[in-house]
């Protein structure tokens, strides 16, 4: 009659159900089986996530607070390393007894699922453009080393930025090579990014 399958996200309330004024603490380790976030950083699959829950019976549903705590890892927008930085977030919501418009969750099969709004909640929270540290130098435009790891770093004449993308390639010499054209631009602002 039922095709419900536990997963680290859900949590029993059949004892807290329809017994409004009743609270429950729990917490939780879960090690991600699917990673989520957005483009660039997220949290991922295999790290670990602690999740502290307080459910309250109300008359309408079950009433959960609580926090989520771990580490999301991505890359540095500006110099490409890899970041990990730290995720905690709220949440709250009501997982109401009977399909309810008024709210986004119910209680299923004596059990709520807190993985969408734990999901919903740590991608919410995390940066569109994560970044290894704020006065990250970024990448040289034009050789494309790690300005930090590089103090100082400048070179003896300014390469035109049109070529720099040919000076990366082997044994550019002179750059006298004024027929370089779309095909080879490209790559250079893609590096300059
Ligand atoms: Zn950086
Ligand atoms: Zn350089």
């Amino acid at each position: 009659m039922s095709n419900f399958t536990p997963t680290p996200f859900t949590l029993p309330v059949y004892d807290l159900m329809h017994r409004a004024g009743e609270m429950r603490e729990r917490s939780l380790d879960i090690v991600v089986p699917e990673g989520f976030g957005n483009a660039v950083i997220g949290v991922q699959t295999g790290s670990e996530l602690h999740l502290e829950a307080r459910l309250e019976s109300l008359h309408d549903g079950i009433l959960v607070t609580g926090q989520v705590d771990g580490d999301a890892e991505g890359e540095c927008v500006r110099c490409l390393i890899d970041v990990s930085i730290p995720v905690e977030v709220e949440f709250a919501e009501l997982f109401a007894y009977s399909f309810d418009e008024a709210f986004d969750y119910t209680v299923s099969d004596d059990h709520v699922d807190l993985e969408p709004l734990v999901r919903d909640a740590v991608v919410l929270s995390l940066p569109f453009q994560p970044v290894c540290q704020e006065d990250c130098l970024g990448l040289c435009p034009q050789c494309g080393v790690r300005l930090l790891d590089n103090p100082g770093h400048a070179h003896e004449e300014p390469i035109d930025p049109r070529w720099a993308a040919l000076a990366g390639l082997e044994g550019l010499t002179e750059a006298n090579t004024h027929d370089v054209d779309g095909s080879a631009s490209s790559s250079a602002t893609e590096e300059k990014r």
